[in-house]
């Protein structure tokens, strides 16, 4: 089992397929660095590297994998890269983040390929908002992909980060959508990142403050499961959804750290705040999963106890689209 120099064990690997977006959220990606750049030239991992990362993963104990980008819709492999980690001896959960995109058209060829978890970004429930925070008019189709998964079965989140200038005032409206909706929105505390700086100061909204809110109006934690991200998830009597709260510059944030990064490229990333990553494409694309399986297992004691957010400093990641969020 891998194991850090902290007693953390690692259950849950968010896996990049590519650090392309073809989104232009404000908080991310304005300037839509990485949009009209070809999937080609960016020579993400292949399927078969995809199948040797995993397995190396989950001879270490990692039980859960996280298709992520950038935009892992943009690959036309999705759909074998997905069936990849579901075949994969020891995985139990393959999960995926996207932005809805082209969600109701794909979805049912996931489910398919064995896909059990969804979580897609939806910013703002107010098709006018979610533009001006995405780039695109496509929240009907991001919704109707939703309804599409619940049909199918598959677990579904919906994730949304916090924004004091463009979606707090939509908070309501968000807790209404979850009594009849039965998924798991998460609000996400924005984090400061080398891009967005001067975003940050002005729209970060603390996530404690929600969740203090959320105490009051009668809504109760749930037990967190070992391979669960880091939300903390509520429940209330009177909504069929859940509410969870991801909150990155709360202080305990880092001791429950289950999770480990791979990027597009194969780069190993301890921490989504690391100073850099770990290349180890030649030893993916060799094949060998055990030699990777060994090598990983040395890397992990240099993971260090957290991110220095708090203190401002954002290591090597200058938007959350190189790795996935
Ligand atoms: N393209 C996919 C999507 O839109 O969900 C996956 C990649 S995206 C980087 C993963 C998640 O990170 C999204 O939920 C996004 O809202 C979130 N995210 C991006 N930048 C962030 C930031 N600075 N602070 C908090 N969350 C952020």
């Amino acid at each position: 089992m891998l194991q850090d120099s902290y007693g953390r064990r690692f259950y849950y690997l968010r896996l990049s397929v590519t650090d392309i977006c073809n989104f232009r959220c404000n908080y991310c990606l304005p300037d839509g660095i990485g949009c009209g750049r070809s999937l080609e030239g960016e020579n993400p991992l292949s399927v078969a590297e995809v199948d040797t990362v995993v397995r190396a993963f989950a001879s270490l104990g990692t039980e859960k994998v996280r298709l992520t980008g950038g935009e892992p819709s943009l690959r036309r492999d999705l759909d074998s890269l997905i069936a990849a980690v579901h075949d994969c001896d020891g995985i139990r959960r393959v999960a995926i983040t996207t932005n809805g995109y082209r969600l109701p058209s794909q979805i049912d060829g996931w489910h398919a390929a064995g896909l059990d978890q969804l979580n897609v970004s939806v910013d703002s429930l107010d098709p006018a908002q979610f533009q001006r925070i995405t780039g695109h008019d496509r929240l009907e189709k991001a919704l109707a992909g939703i309804d599409r998964a619940l049909e199918l079965g598959i677990q579904t989140k919906v994730n949304a980060v916090l924004l004091r200038q463009h979606n707090l005032a939509g908070f309501d409206q968000f807790l209404d959508w979850v009594r009849q909706m039965p998924v798991t929105l998460r609000f996400i505390e924005l984090m400061r990142t080398g891009d967005n700086r001067e975003f940050f100061a002005s729209n970060h909204v603390s996530g404690t403050d929600i969740e203090s809110r959320l105490v009051q109006d009668g809504w109760q934690q749930v037990v967190r499961a070992r391979d669960a991200g880091p939300a903390r998830e509520y429940y209330h009597p009177d909504y069929a959804g859940r509410v969870g709260l991801i909150t990155p510059y709360s202080s305990d944030f880092c001791a429950s750290c289950n999770r480990l990064r791979m990027s597009a490229q194969g780069k190993l990333h301890l921490c989504l705040f690391a100073d850099a990553g770990f290349d180890l494409r030649r030893e993916i694309a060799a094949g060998d999963a055990e030699a990777l399986a060994g090598h990983i297992r040395e890397l992990i004691g240099g993971k260090s106890a957290g991110h220095e957010l708090r203190r401002g400093l954002t290591g090597a990641t200058r938007n959350l689209a190189m790795l996935g969020g």
